[in-house]
């Protein structure tokens, strides 16, 4: 089959419904572009558990803050139509912003828990944006199954609760984190880097293994191991830890002790590039 691109959300709609009616299982990928392993590899997981896959591309405005990098942010839509073909994508979904969110838009998806720290604290904004964007796409595409990265950590606990909590009857599926070779791990942001930031940028995985050996060596106390991150991270001149908490990584809260289900998480300013990445302590 011929990779076929929607961009309209009535033709989607039409397309998904003809694809229930032949009893196919739908796989929804959603991303905001810029193609990468790390997509990719969620695409090859989707293709394992649906008989269609829909790649989403969609930069959703209402994520980012208004001082955010909303207007800067890597598209190249040619190359990643080229990249969902060459990985056997069925349908690349790529709805126009006007039809996403039309001029009178007040309904927004909030959730109150798992959103209120980090990512939600620093960024006031973002998790109502990406819920929001979620369900729409959920709404749009109507898919079985719906794919999403650990890279995102706190993300995908907040979409894992309002699949729960809205009870849409979506099976969500996670992808491991995609490292380059040195262990960054891929984003789409990596591009801002300078060739030294690119260098400093392996302060947030390095402070993972950090964390991790610390473990492993029976510390078990989470402010210890945060205070050895943040003096690591503080070695790095191009380095400015935003956070670093550990985690229940079912429920999302913070931990005093560091547990059998515990991650920890970090967001570092590599110059004024933002990166987030984070580890299970068990994994
Ligand atoms: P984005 O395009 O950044 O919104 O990401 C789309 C999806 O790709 C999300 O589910 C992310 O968690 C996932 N993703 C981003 N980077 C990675 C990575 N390095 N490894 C695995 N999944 C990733």
């Amino acid at each position: 089959m011929t990779m076929q691109l929607v961009c309209s959300i009535e033709e989607m709609r039409k397309v998904s419904h003809t694809l229930k009616q032949a009893y196919q299982r739908i796989g929804l990928v959603p991303t905001m572009g810029a193609l990468h392993e790390g997509h990719l590899s969620l695409i090859r997981l989707a293709k394992q558990h649906a008989d269609i896959v829909i790649a989403s591309i969609y930069v959703n405005p209402t994520q980012f803050g208004p001082h955010e990098d909303f207007d800067q942010y890597p598209r190249d839509f040619e190359r990643d139509k080229n990249l969902c073909q060459q990985e056997g994508v069925d349908i690349v979904f790529s709805p126009d912003s006007r039809e996403v969110y039309k001029d009178l838009h007040t309904v927004y998806v909030i959730e109150t828990c798992i959103t209120e720290i980090l990512e939600g604290a620093v960024r006031p904004d973002f998790f109502q944006g990406v819920l929001t964007v979620v369900t729409k796409l959920f709404n749009m595409v109507g898919p079985d199954i719906a794919v999403f990265g650990q890279k995102d950590a706190q993300q995908l606990c907040a979409i894992k609760q309002l699949v729960e909590n809205l009870n849409f009857p979506i099976k969500i599926i996670e992808g491991p984190i995609i490292r380059e070779p040195d262990g960054l791990a891929l984003s789409s942001r990596n591009v801002y880097l300078s060739e030294q930031e690119r260098k400093d940028a392996l302060c947030l995985c390095q402070s993972l293994d950090l964390a991790k050996r610390l473990y492993v060596d029976n510390e078990r106390s989470a402010k210890g191991i945060k205070q050895a991150v943040s003096d690591f991270v503080g070695l790095v001149p191009s380095a400015k830890l935003d956070y670093v908490e550990i985690v229940d990584g079912e429920t999302f809260q913070s931990a005093h002790e560091v547990g059998s289900t515990a991650m920890i998480v970090l967001a570092v300013y590599i110059g004024s590039t933002r990166l987030i990445d984070n580890a299970f302590f068990r994994r």
